[in-house]
């Protein structure tokens, strides 16, 4: 496996990664929250930034890439086409199905809107790993900003059906907050509750909670959950289709 990815915190909460290919030195880093923690990891590898990914247009993904690209001139940036107008720095912007190439590794493009309308996630199939941005959170998921909630529930499930092997890398470490959501659904979820008390030991220990699985997602993340009639119990919808549970589960975690 030539694929190695580094993730360090950046601003308060939110996740940088280096994605490095040790076959060609190329190096990606996916969002750009702020660009000193990116030129620190780099510094700290001696590696050279040759590439971005932008999942989305927020500023607390984007606002470092100017910083960057004066550093590394050459830089490709690549973020969601159609949301080319709020994201003005793309090099080369990518579609639903294109797939970015960083050295030898290759990462395919799955548009995932909801928390903004153009949302994109990358996933290196080969690598088994997935970058979802704020689309799906560990034990939740993105706020629905620019979408009805039925879209975010679409794209929530194109990541739920990914291998369940593949680690998913998110924009913000929110484990243990969610988690204290996720129990008010599904209080009696044995897996849920596992992964309660080993979130509370990581964060104890100032480890991140991330990445997590599709697989650990779909056992204990109530927003993957929408079928599952235990889920659907409770909040009082059982028989009910998924993308109204799943709604009805949003609107509770909104008002939460
Ligand atoms: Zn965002």
């Amino acid at each position: 496996m030539t694929m190695s990815v580094h993730q360090f915190l950046c601003l308060t909460d939110n996740y940088g990664a280096l994605v490095h290919d040790s076959t060609t030195g190329t190096t990606a880093c996916v969002d750009a929250p702020e660009a000193g923690p990116v030129l620190a990891a780099l510094a700290e590898r001696g590696w050279s930034l040759s590439d971005v990914l932008i999942t989305h247009h927020h500023a607390d993904h984007i606002q470092g890439v100017p910083e960057l690209k004066a550093k590394f001139p050459n830089l490709k940036v690549r973020g969601p086409a159609k949301d080319a107008a709020r994201i003005p720095f793309l090099t080369h912007p990518v579609h639903e199905g294109d797939t970015a190439r960083i050295g030898s590794l290759a990462a395919k493009v799955i548009e995932t809107p909801g928390h903004t309308l153009w949302h994109i996630a990358y996933h290196f199939e080969e690598d088994e790993i997935a970058f979802c941005g704020d689309t799906l959170f560990s034990l939740g998921c993105g706020r629905a900003f620019e979408t009805p909630y039925a879209v975010l529930w679409s794209s929530l499930m194109k990541l739920a059906a990914l291998p369940g092997e593949t680690q998913l890398y998110c924009g913000h470490e929110y484990t243990e907050a969610n988690g204290r959501f996720a129990v008010t659904i599904e209080p009696d979820n044995p897996i849920l509750k596992a992964r309660i008390e080993e979130v509370a030991r990581l964060r104890a220990a100032r480890r991140p909670t991330l990445p997590t699985t599709v697989a650990a997602e779909l056992a204990a993340n109530p927003f993957l959950r929408a079928e599952e009639p235990a889920v659907q119990a409770a909040v009082g919808m059982l028989g009910a289709d998924p993308a109204a549970v799943f709604a009805e589960i949003r609107a509770r975690k909104d008002r939460f």
